[in-house]
């Protein structure tokens, strides 16, 4: 677990309990730690022949665990959602082998969700540096020459008297003298690489899905490890998705064109369909003309509902054309009265001679 040049051989554990915090203590919780306990047992402050030795102690400890590596905040080692698509560093596990998973994110629209689609995607990893696991120094072990130990310099402007302490530039406050890294010129990353890998989406993803893909296909520009892909899926214009799968579909129409049992194009998964009008239905099933119900899975129905629209006023052309109907259904002319209509009416003359008899 620790680098094997022999300067620090404090056990992890330790190193942890010296600083007062738990293993799984992040970054942020160990350099507080870290920083207010050197502020306590600073030789500055504390003059005390044992604070020089507990001063080493803390730095040490803080070093164990910097070079283990800091665990990541969050529920695991993995980071969603908030990278740019086209960016994307390996993650360093606190344990073990860097798990170089790329997390990725790629939109697609509900069409290309429902019957699945590849995608091309190209990004770029920055490992850190292998020589010197991204810490950008080798410890040399011993008190840094700089500071003689302390973590800190003091600093006289030329005219004034009060010296000012600032952290130590050679060991970053830690102490312990360090060299920096020749391999990475002490940032800890390694070049710049850029990967291109094709993604097959299976029919069916949904919104949220997590995909797992090994990127590694052997060619030059092939990702250096597994990608995690997150799907998001566009929002259609015209159609809406439930949970089962059901694709849905409010469709205002004519209402002239709903009472004449006309046909209207209607958007689907698949493209414009034409549908015939029932004057007496309001919604409408379209089988197996929705999305997948699992994935890979068949695909569910289409429901279209149905809001038909009248105009609000009608032109004079058109009440001349409404009476002329009417005439045909309920004027002394018509042809065929609905059954309904005609018992309605005999039962309404009826009633009427009733009251006049009675009065
Ligand atoms: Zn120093
Ligand atoms: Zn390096």
């Amino acid at each position: 677990m620790f680098k094997q040049d022999g300067t620090v051989e404090q056990d992890i554990d330790s190193a942890f309990d010296e600083l007062g915090v738990t293993p799984d203590a992040t970054e942020r919780e160990v350099k507080a730690a870290w920083r207010r306990l050197v502020s306590q047992w600073h030789p500055d402050r504390n003059s005390s022949a044992a604070a020089v030795v507990k001063m080493q102690r803390l730095n040490r400890a803080f070093e164990a665990i910097r070079q283990a590596g800091f665990r990541q905040p969050g529920p695991s080692a993995t980071t969603g959602g908030a990278r740019p698509d086209d960016h994307a560093t390996a993650d360093r596990n606190a344990s073990g082998p860097p798990s170089r998973t790329i997390q990725r994110r790629v939109r697609l629209t509900l069409e290309e969700a429902a019957f699945g689609c590849t995608r091309v995607l190209r990004g770029k990893v920055t490992e850190d540096c292998s020589a010197c696991e991204g810490a950008g120094h080798r410890v040399l072990g011993g008190h840094c020459p700089q500071c003689h130990g302390s973590g800190a310099t003091w600093q006289r402007p030329w005219f004034g008297w009060i010296a000012t302490r600032a952290e130590c530039d050679s060991c970053h406050g830690s102490g312990i003298a360090r060299q920096v890294c020749a391999a990475c010129g002490g940032n800890g990353k390694a070049a710049t690489q850029r990967y291109k890998v094709t993604v097959r989406f299976p029919h069916g993803v949904r919104d949220g899905d997590l995909l797992s893909v090994d990127g590694r296909h052997g060619k030059p520009d092939s990702p250096p490890g597994d990608l995690s892909i997150r799907v998001e899926v566009r929002q259609h214009a015209l159609l809406k998705l439930d949970q089962e799968g059901t694709v849905l579909c409010d469709l205002p129409v004519d209402g002239f064109m709903w009472i004449a049992n006309r046909s209207v194009p209607v958007p689907t998964l698949d493209g414009l369909q034409s549908m015939q009008l029932q004057r007496d239905q309001l919604s409408y099933r379209l089988k197996g003309q929705g999305f997948p119900v699992e994935r890979r899975g068949p695909r569910g129905d289409q429901i279209v509902t149905l809001s038909p629209i009248f105009p609000e006023r009608m032109t004079t052309d058109q009440q001349i054309l409404l009476d002329q109907l009417i005439a045909t259904t309920s004027g002394p002319d018509a042809k065929s009265l609905d059954e309904r209509l005609r018992g309605w009416n005999e039962a309404l003359r009826a009633w009427k001679r009733g009251i006049r008899s009675r009065g």
